[in-house]
C-alpha cells in the first residue's frame, strides 16, 4: 500500500491551494480528485469569477503564484452597497481601509490554471486524477485509502486525510457529522456583461425584493453578475434572449454603468448554508466548502477556505520543523481552535446579510437601512466591516502575511 504523509481528497480550489502549500514543505502528499486536469468544464469553474480579498491575494502571493494570476485580475477600489428603491447606502473604500485594494475580481478558471501550473513543477507532490475517492477507514496511526484510479481499484495509506471534496463532502457523510442546514429558497444567476460606462474598479452590491445583485468589475470594462432570485423565476432568466435579459438586468441595477450590452452565457446555482461545528477528528479534517458551504451574497466562501489552507499550511509546517506526526491531535487541534472563530463569525454574517434582506416587512427594511446608513456615517464600523471582508482580521498565518511558509520563517 502507497504511503502519504498527507492526502488532499477533493482538486477544486481549495484542495488545489492547499497542494501548492504544501509542496513548499518536506511531506508526502497526493492529491484526488475525480476531475481529469485542465477539464475544460469543471464544477465550480466555469464562468464564475471570484472575489478575492486582500488577505487572500498575499496568501496566493506566498504560494508563489500571484505573478501569474495579477494579469487577469481586476482590483477593487470602492464597494458601494445599496438597497434597490430605498436611501441607506454605504461605500467602502480602499483609501479608509489605507490598502492598494479591498479586493480582486479574478475568472475561477485563471485561479485553477494557475495552481496546476505551479503543482506541475513539485517533484514530491502527486496528482491522482481521474480518481474517485470511494471509501476511507480511520485508524490510530493512519487513515487507509479506497479509491477508483482509472481502471484501477487503488488502496493507499496517509497520516492525515484532508477532506476538501466540496459542498457534499462524501467524507464527512461517511464520519456521520453533524450539519447546520439552511436552504435560502434562492438560486444564483451568473453571467458576464459589457458595461458603457465602466467605473474602474468600481463594485456593487444591490439589495433587492427577491435578493442581492453584485456587480464586479473586470478587466476591458465587462462586469460580472451575480443576480440572486427566487427559484421560480430562474428558468424564465436562463431562458430569456440577450435582448430581454440585459432590459431585466437594467431595470434591476439601474443606470450606473449605462448601457448594458454583450451578455455571456448564464448559468444558475442553487445557494444553501451547510455548516460543520467540528472540522477536525481523528486523522481527519475537513476544510472550504467541506466545513462550510455559504451564499456568495458578501463574495466570502473561497475567501475563508483559503484562510483555512493557510492556517492549516501553517500548523503542518510547524508539525514538519519539529518532526512531528502530521495527523497527531495537537497539530489538528491547534488547527481547529485557530480556524473556529473565523469560520463560524464569516458563516453568521454572510447569513444574517443573506436572510436580512429579503425581509419585505416595512420595520424591517427601516431598520437595514439605518444599519447601512449607520455603517456609512460611523467610519470604524466601516474599517471593521472592510478590515474582516479583506481577510485581514485576527493572528494571520505565515501565508496570509505574504510569507512562503518553509520552515525558517516560522
Ligand atoms: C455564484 C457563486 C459566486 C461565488 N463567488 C465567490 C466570490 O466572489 N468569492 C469567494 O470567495 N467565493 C465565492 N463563491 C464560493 C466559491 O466558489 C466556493 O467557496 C469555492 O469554489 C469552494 O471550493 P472547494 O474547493 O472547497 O469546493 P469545490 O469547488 O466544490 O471542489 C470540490 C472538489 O472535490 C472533488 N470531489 C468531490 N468528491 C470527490 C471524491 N469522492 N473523489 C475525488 N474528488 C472528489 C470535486 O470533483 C471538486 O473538484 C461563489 C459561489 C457561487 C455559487
Amino acid at each position: 500500500m502507497t504511503q502519504f504523509d498527507v492526502v488532499i481528497v477533493g482538486g477544486g480550489l481549495v484542495g488545489s491551494s492547499l497542494a501548492c502549500a504544501l509542496r513548499q514543505l518536506p511531506l508526502r502528499v497526493a492529491l484526488i480528485e475525480s476531475t481529469p486536469a485542465r477539464a475544460p468544464n469543471l464544477p465550480g469553474l466555469d464562468e464564475r469569477v471570484i472575489a478575492l480579498s486582500l488577505g487572500s491575494r498575499r496568501i496566493f502571493g506566498g504560494l508563489g503564484v500571484w505573478p501569474t494570476i495579477a494579469p487577469v485580475a481586476e482590483p477593487i477600489v470602492r464597494v458601494h452597497v445599496s438597497e434597490r428603491g430605498h436611501c441607506g447606502f454605504t461605500r467602502l473604500d480602499r483609501h479608509e481601509a489605507d490598502a492598494e485594494a479591498l479586493g480582486y475580481v479574478t475568472p475561477a478558471r485563471a485561479l485553477e490554471l494557475a495552481l496546476q501550473d505551479a503543482l506541475e513543477q513539485a517533484p514530491q507532490f502527486q496528482a491522482l486524477r481521474p480518481a474517485q475517492l470511494l471509501d476511507h477507514r480511520v485508524f490510530a496511526d493512519r487513515v487507509e485509502c479506497t479509491l477508483q484510479h482509472g481502471d484501477t481499484r487503488q488502496q493507499l495509506s496517509t497520516r492525515l486525510l484532508v477532506a476538501a471534496d466540496g459542498g457534499d463532502s462524501g467524507v464527512r457523510e461517511r464520519l456521520g457529522l453533524a450539519v447546520t442546514e439552511h436552504e435560502y429558497n434562492q438560486d444564483a444567476v451568473i453571467t458576464t456583461v459589457q458595461a458603457a460606462h465602466p467605473r474602474v474598479g468600481h463594485a456593487f452590491e444591490r439589495f433587492t425584493d427577491s435578493g442581492p445583485l453584485a456587480m464586479l468589475p473586470m478587466p476591458g470594462g465587462r462586469y460580472s453578475v451575480v443576480w440572486t432570485c427566487q427559484p421560480s423565476e430562474t428558468t424564465a432568466l436562463l431562458a430569456l434572449s440577450d435582448a430581454e435579459f440585459i432590459a431585466r438586468l437594467q431595470t434591476r441595477f439601474g443606470w450606473r454603468l449605462g448601457q448594458l450590452r454583450e451578455p455571456s452565457p448564464r448559468q444558475a446555482y442553487p445557494l444553501r448554508l451547510k455548516l460543520v461545528r467540528e472540522t477536525v477528528h481523528q486523522r481527519v479534517v475537513l476544510i472550504g466548502n467541506a466545513a462550510h458551504t455559504l451564499h456568495p451574497v458578501a463574495g466570502q466562501g473561497f475567501n475563508l477556505g483559503l484562510r483555512d489552507v493557510a492556517a492549516l499550511a501553517d500548523a503542518l509546517a510547524d508539525a514538519a520543523q519539529h518532526g512531528s506526526d502530521p495527523g497527531a491531535p495537537n497539530t489538528l487541534a491547534s488547527y481547529a481552535q485557530w480556524r473556529g472563530r473565523d469560520q463560524l463569525t464569516t458563516a453568521y454574517l454572510t447569513d444574517t446579510l443573506a436572510r436580512l434582506f429579503v425581509v419585505p416587512w416595512r420595520p424591517v427594511r427601516i431598520a437595514r437601512n439605518l444599519g447601512l446608513l449607520g455603517v456609512d456615517f460611523i467610519p470604524t464600523a466601516r474599517q471593521r466591516l472592510a478590515r474582516r471582508f479583506m481577510g485581514l482580521d485576527g493572528a494571520l498565518p505565515r501565508l496570509a502575511r505574504g510569507l512562503p511558509l518553509d520552515v525558517h520563517h516560522a
